[in-house]
Formats: structure tokens, sequence, C-alpha cells
């Protein structure tokens, strides 16, 4: 089916009213968490082959993320859907107000091919627990994970409701130029502008959840404990991840021991030779490993920078002696290269977080209540997080999204729930007895003196 018939068609059922019901909703949820347990050997599978995940990563990062969001948002369904009270003031008294969450309606979710399972299903989640029905266009990237996913939502999930559409640019222009009431796109910044504009010609509110570079800033605490829950949020499917630290902070006293405890992390986790682990992944294409060897020249490599283009292995790499004008500290990195470059102090790296684009997380390690002060107050990113990376993105009940350049709205939780609906206010007033007489004019002095009193 064509995008412009598929929309008109989901639009329709949407209208016949059937996802509005908390049932249905709570079906459907449901319905995906069975799809979830029930197929998990062949999403896997999809993802070993996109990726080169591992089961136990691809479980933890992309399955289990949205088991979670899923079952938080059956939990708090009927809280979510509620009416919300809201104080009348007394000049407009007897009267009653409220919010009612609605359904925005017809929604498309874009995902990218670096949790392409979990970033088209964790935001359809939300879109579900509205009451909407979605389009859902997974990344072409990812070719397996999106074959399966076309192939077992509909087996799983009501058909009319909900559909997936594979493609890539064409597939992604078609569907844009319809007149979704959301979409909600997660990818790079360039993407990002194009999906703004076409939305923008049907005036489609968006959500755009996009990525940067994330700092991380290490100036206090155990150092080595910071490298490997650093080296953890870098390196898991092979540093594709968009809140992943980009590259880290520290001051010159610490750089070298923090260097060598990244690398001492790095074996710990994938052994003396990374592409020996089943548990460590591969660059998406060679696109991107071209461009992510070509980066290395730009500092020193203190560890790792092995590499093999026919399976696209990028070994966990630390570099130094980085230039901050140099492409490595331009771009936002997306692989297994991280830069520790120097600074004198917090300060000096809250004002070099300052001097660049808003990043979409921001890390602080330190054991000082002051430095987490300073750098909650100083440092303006989509996401803070102290003492861990990458792991903030589990806990259901934080928003998640950009801020500027890193992105547009939030989801997860209760924020997921609100991305996708109208909280439609109602203001109600009893027909009896005439209270607005005062209001009306003309005005005398009398109505004119009471009303100044009254307000
Ligand atoms: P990508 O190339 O897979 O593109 C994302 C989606 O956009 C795909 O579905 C693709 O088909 C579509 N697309 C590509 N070109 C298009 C065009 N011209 N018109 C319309 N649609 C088009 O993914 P990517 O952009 O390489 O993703 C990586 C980026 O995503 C990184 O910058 C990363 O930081 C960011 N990211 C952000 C998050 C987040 O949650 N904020 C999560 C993951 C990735």
């Amino acid at each position: 089916m064509g995008a412009a018939r598929l929309r008109a068609a989901q639009r329709r059922y949407f209208g016949s009213g059937v996802t509005r019901p908390a049932a249905w909703r709570r079906g459907q949820l449901g319905a995906l968490l069975r799809l979830l347990r029930e197929r998990e050997e062949e999403l896997t599978r999809a993802l070993e082959q996109d990726l080169g995940k591992g089961s136990t990563e691809a479980f933890l990062s992309e399955i289990a993320v949205v088991r979670a969001e899923a079952g938080y948002a059956l939990k708090h369904l009927d809280r979510w859907m509620a009416p919300e009270r809201i104080t009348v003031p007394g000049g407009l008294r007897p009267a009653r107000a409220w919010t009612q969450a609605r359904p925005l309606g017809t929604v498309l979710i874009i995902g990218p091919w670096n949790y392409p399972l979990q970033l088209v299903l964790a935001p359809l989640v939300g879109a579900l627990a509205a009451g909407n029905t979605a389009v859902l266009k997974p990344s072409e990237l990812a070719a397996s994970t999106s074959r399966v996913l076309a192939r077992l939502i509909p087996q799983y999930l009501d058909p009319e409701a909900v559909a997936v559409v594979e493609g890539g640019v064409e597939a992604s222009t078609d569907l844009l130029a319809q007149p979704f009431d959301h979409v909600f796109y997660t990818g790079g910044e360039r993407v990002g502008k194009i999906v703004m504009k076409a939305a923008a010609e049907h005036l489609t509110p968006v959500t755009l959840e996009l990525g940067g570079k994330s700092p991380a800033v290490v100036v206090g605490g155990d150092l080595r404990t910071a490298a490997r829950r650093i080296a953890y949020g870098k390196f898991m499917n092979a540093a594709q991840t968009c809140v992943a630290p980009d590259y880290v902070l520290t001051t010159p006293d610490a750089a070298p021991v923090l260097a060598d405890a990244l690398a001492d992390a790095v074996r710990e986790f994938y052994g003396s030779d990374p592409r020996a682990s089943v548990d460590y992944g591969r660059i998406i294409n060679d696109h991107h490993f071209d461009r992510l060897v070509g980066l290395l020249a730009d500092g020193t490599v203190v560890s790792g920078g092995r590499h093999e283009r026919a399976e696209r292995y990028l070994e966990p790499t630390v570099l130094r002696d980085v230039d901050p004008a140099s492409a490595l500290m331009q771009e936002e990195i997306f692989g297994p290269l991280l830069p520790v470059l120097e600074v004198q102090d917090l300060d000096e790296a809250i004002g070099f977080i300052g001097a660049r684009p808003h990043p979409l997380a921001a890390y602080l390690f330190s054991d000082r209540d002051e430095d987490l002060r300073a750098f909650t107050e100083g440092v303006q990113a989509g996401g803070l997080a102290h003492n861990v990376c990458t792991i903030q993105l589990a806990v259901p009940g934080l928003p998640f999204g950009g801020v500027g350049a890193s992105g547009t709205g939030s989801y997860h939780g209760r924020q997921s729930f609100e991305t996708f609906s109208h909280l439609q206010p109602v203001f109600s007033k009893p027909a009896g007895v005439d209270t607005l007489r005062l209001a009306y004019p003309p005005f005398g002095p009398i109505k004119r003196s009471l009303l100044r009193r009254l307000l």
C-alpha cells in the first residue's frame, strides 16, 4: 500500500474509536511484550547479523529496555489516562476545570540503525499507550532487524493500527509527505532538518532524538571505577550509541592514569583480542568504518587501534594528544575511538562544553558534592549523569531527549505518553444561575469597581 493510502486507512481506523479504550491499549502493550518474549531468538539473530551484537548485549540494551518501558506503561496507564483536576480562580466559580489526555491520531516513527529494535519499539510503546495508530519506518541500514520487525509485528499487533514500512530515503520521503499527527524521528542532525522541514508543510509536530558529542568529565573519585564505567558506556555496541561518551576531559595528572585504566577495562571486558570476543560488536557499514579509521590519525593511539576492514572490526581505542580543532573533535565520533583531553579543572571543562553545541548527555565523575552542583548548574545537555554513563536510559521515570542541536522533545515513561497525547483542557460552568453577568457590558462605574475589587 502506498504511503498516502496507508496513512488515510490508519486515520479512518483511528476515527472509528477502536484505539481509544484502555483495554485496547493494554491489549497492544501485552501483545508487544509477548512478541519480545516469544520471538527473542529471531530478534537477537537479526541484531547479530546487523551489528554483530552479542545476545546478552542485545537483550540488555534493546529487548529489556522496550520490555521495561511497556511494563511501566501498563502499570501507570490508568493514572496517566485519568483526567487531572485544575483549580478554578474564585472569580470564575462555580465551575470545574480539568485536562484530559487524548491520542494525537496517526503517528510516524522513523528509526536509526544503531539500536534498530529499541529505537522503533520504545517510541511505539508511548504511541500505543496514548491510543494512537502508528506507521513504523525502521532503518534500512539495519536490514535484518527491519525485515524481522516487518514480518513479526503484523502477527502480534493490531494490523490496522500498526504498520511497518521498509525502505530507505525514498520510503521516508513518501511517508514524510503525508499529514501525520506527529513525527517521531531518531537519527542524525542532517536528516533531522529534512524531517522538520517536511513536517512543517503540514504543521505536524515533531520529536527529534538526535545525537552530538557527549563529554565525560573526570575530576575526582576512583579512576579505575570511572574508567570501567566509561569503557562500558562507550564500547557497548562498538560505541555506536547516541549517548555514549564521545570524549573525556580530565586533569593533566589524571590523564595518563585514566588512559591506562581505560585500556585495562577494555582488556577486562573483551580480552586482549576484542576481535575474538562474542561481546564486542562491529561497525555498521564500510562507509562508517572508513570514516572512523580516517579519524585515527587525529591523535596518538595509546591503546587499541587495530582494525580489519573485511569484517568492519575496529578495536576499542584510546587516544591522547588530540587537537580540539581536529575532525575527531568536531564531528560526533559514533564509533570506538575515545579521545582523552586535558583541562586544568572542572571550571575549564564546563567552559569547554559550553563553547560547543548542547550535547545529548554529559557525564561527571567526581566524589565531591560541590562538583555535582557546579556541573548541574553549569552544563546544558539533554541529560546529565553522575559517576555512570549511558545506563541512565534504563530509568523509565526519567525523560530522555536532547536540547538545541541534540534534539527537541523527549520520551520514556510518562513523557512518552504525553509526547503522543494532546492534554486537552476542559472548562465547565453550571448553566443555572448566570454568575457571569457582572462581566458583561455595559460597564458602569459600580460594575467597574466591583470587578476591580473581585479580580
Ligand atoms: P540512519 O542513517 O539510519 O537514518 C535514520 C533514519 O532516517 C532512517 O530510517 C533513514 O531511512 C532515514 N533517512 C535517511 N535519509 C533520509 C532522508 N534524506 N529523508 C528522510 N529520511 C531519511 O541513522 P543515522 O542518522 O546515521 O543515525 C545515527 C545518528 O542518530 C547519530 O547522530 C546518533 O547520535 C543519533 N541517534 C540518536 C538517538 C537518540 O535517541 N537521541 C539514538 C540513536 C542514534
